[in-house]
């Protein structure tokens, strides 16, 4: 039997606080649709290692933990979404992070498919990006991250509360001592936590306007947050979506 074509899937934008499994799931849909995924914070922390004048403007600005420019950072993601990787489609990490920047995407892509018309037969509904957002009760947020335990030898990942290791803070597979990542210790989760609802809700709120936004439920194993995800994405995608 011939190979299908693989389908255009559009732009997907995937919204979650700090542990609520975005990376893990961004990975799957990633590898299930074949489309990249962007992330702004890991382009411009290349961009500050080829010491480029990007780079150069944003690297005070990132290690005060602040935004860089909209300007800035719509400039680099234009250039990245012109790659030809990124025809069928995309993900988005860390991007939008303002509602500004969030209309600027919409206005480039509505731009994009007319320039493209002539060659694509995608509508453009299906080149307005979607938009998930992977909701995790507080409290268990907390839990996932205080209790996140890390091997420093192998990067095997444990957690005391729901997957801990055979014998108490020992990698099962080595034995080094676990360790917790700096960033996943109790003050600095608040504050990672406080910064994440501060910089997105602008961002959601645009788009639960726009009637864009797909709230799944990230309590649930994560086999069941994929198979929502992708149940989305693809309706979505077909036009027979509407947001929940
Ligand atoms: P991240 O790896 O996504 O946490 O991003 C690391 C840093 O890069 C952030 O703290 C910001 O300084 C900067 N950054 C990443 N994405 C954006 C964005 N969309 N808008 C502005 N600054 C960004």
């Amino acid at each position: 039997m011939a190979d299908e074509p693989l389908r255009s899937i559009g732009p997907i934008i995937l919204l979650g606080s700090p542990g609520a499994g975005k990376g893990t799931q961004a990975k799957r849909i990633s590898a299930r649709y074949e489309i990249p995924q962007i992330s702004t914070g890991d382009l411009l922390r290349d961009n500050v290692r080829r010491g480029t004048l990007l780079g150069l403007q944003a690297k005070n600005v990132m290690e005060r933990g602040d935004l860089v420019s909209d300007d800035l950072v719509c400039d680099m993601v234009a250039q990245r979404l012109r790659q030809p990787d990124c025809a069928r489609g995309y993900i988005l990490d860390g991007f939008p992070r303002t509602a500004a920047q969030a209309a600027w995407l919409d206005k480039f892509l509505s731009s994009k498919v007319f320039d493209n018309s002539k060659g694509d037969n995608s509508s453009p509904g299906n080149w307005l990006p979607i938009v998930v957002r992977i909701e995790v009760d507080y409290n268990k947020l907390s839990l996932r991250l205080t209790g996140r335990r890390t091997c420093p030898t192998c990067g095997r990942i444990y957690n005391i509360h729901s997957r801990p290791p055979r014998v108490d803070e020992v990698c099962d597979f080595d034995g080094t001592p676990l360790i917790i990542r700096e960033d996943d210790r109790d003050e600095v989760i608040k504050e990672r936590l406080a910064t994440y609802e501060r910089q997105t809700r602008p961002v959601a709120e645009y788009y639960k306007a726009k009637g864009r936004l797909f709230s799944v439920n990230g309590d649930l194993p994560v086999d069941e947050v994929s198979e929502t995800i992708f149940h989305d994405i693809e309706a979505y995608s077909d036009g027979t979506a509407g947001s929940r």
